[in-house]
C-alpha cells in the first residue's frame, strides 16, 4: 500500500575490518519522499550509504527494499532493482565526455531501453550539461560535475536515489542549485535518501530526517520538527 516504506534498515551494524562504525541503525524511507541523514563529519553517513548500496556487508540487521530482504544481495543486483548511489566526491569519469558519462549510467539491463530519449530528458533537466555535452567531465567545475553525477545516476532508472554529500566542497550558489534539483526530483516523484553535512538545508528539504552521531541514530522526525528542537539547533545547526 502507499503507506508502506519503500526501504527499511533495521538493527544494522557494519564497519571496516575490526572497527564497528554503524550500531543498530533503524531508518525507513517512504516512497516519493526526501529522507535526510545529517550529522557531523565522520558520524557514519557515508558508511550507511555504502551498506545500503551493498558496498559494505551488514554484520547484523536487515535491509528491505520494496518488501524484499536485500541484506545479502550483491551490489549489481541492487542496482538492477533500482537502488542507485550517487557517491560522495561525484566520481565522474574525468577523461570521458559528459554524454559518455551519462550513457554509462544506463549500462545496466534495467536501464538499457530508450537511452536516447532519456539522454535528451537529462539534457532538458540539466541544460548546462547539454552545453557541455562533448566536453571532458574532468574539465568542468565541481558543481557541474555534481549535476553530472546526479544525471548519471538518474540514467540508471533509480527507484531510490542515494545522494551522498552532494554539496561537499561546492560554492554557496551551487549548493542552492543542488537543493533545487533535489526539490525538482521530489516533485517528479523520485525517492531520495540524502546524506548532508549542511544540516539546515537538508532538514528543510526533508520530509523525514535522521541525526546520526557516532554511528547511531540519535534523533529522528519530520525535517521541520527537528529544525525547531532546541537541542538540534544548539548541537547541529550552529545556534
Ligand atoms: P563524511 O562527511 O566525512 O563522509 P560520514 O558521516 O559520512 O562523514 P563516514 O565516512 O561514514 O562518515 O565515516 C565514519 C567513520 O568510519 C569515520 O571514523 C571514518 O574514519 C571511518 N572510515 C571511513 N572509511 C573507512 C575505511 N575505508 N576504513 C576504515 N575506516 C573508515
Amino acid at each position: 500500500s502507499a503507506s508502506e516504506p519503500l526501504m527499511t534498515v533495521s538493527g544494522l551494524s557494519s564497519g571496516y575490518g575490526p572497527v564497528t562504525i554503524l550500531r543498530d541503525i533503524d531508518i525507513s524511507v517512504a516512497p516519493g519522499s526526501v529522507t535526510a541523514l545529517v550529522g557531523a563529519n565522520g558520524a557514519g553517513k557515508t558508511t550507511l550509504m555504502k551498506a545500503i548500496a551493498g558496498l559494505l556487508p551488514a554484520w547484523s540487521g536487515a535491509i528491505r527494499f520494496d518488501g524484499k530482504d536485500i541484506t545479502r544481495v550483491p551490489t549489481h543486483e541492487r542496482v538492477g532493482q533500482g537502488i542507485v548511489l550517487v557517491p560522495e566526491g561525484r566520481m565522474v569519469f574525468t577523461l570521458l565526455s559528459v554524454e559518455q558519462n551519462l550513457r554509462l549510467g544506463a549500462i545496466t539491463p534495467r536501464a538499457r531501453d530508450n537511452i536516447g530519449d532519456r539522454l535528451e530528458a537529462m539534457f532538458k533537466r540539466f541544460p548546462r550539461l547539454q552545453e557541455r555535452r562533448r566536453q571532458l567531465a574532468g574539465s568542468m567545475s565541481g558543481g557541474e560535475q555534481q549535476m553530472l553525477a546526479i544525471g548519471r545516476g538518474l540514467m540508471a532508472k533509480p527507484r531510490i536515489v542515494l545522494l551522498d554529500e552532494p554539496t561537499l566542497g561546492l560554492a554557496p550558489i551551487m549548493v542552492k542549485q543542488v537543493f533545487s534539483v533535489i526539490e525538482e526530483l521530489k516533485a517528479d516523484g523520485y525517492t531520495i535518501l540524502l546524506s548532508e553535512q549542511n544540516s539546515r538545508l537538508a532538514l528543510e528539504a526533508a520530509d523525514h530526517g535522521y541525526i546520526i552521531e557516532n554511528g547511531r541514530v540519535q534523533l529522528s522526525g519530520p525535517g521541520r520538527e527537528l529544525i525547531d528542537m532546541p537541542d538540534v539547533r544548539r548541537l547541529y545547526l550552529g545556534r
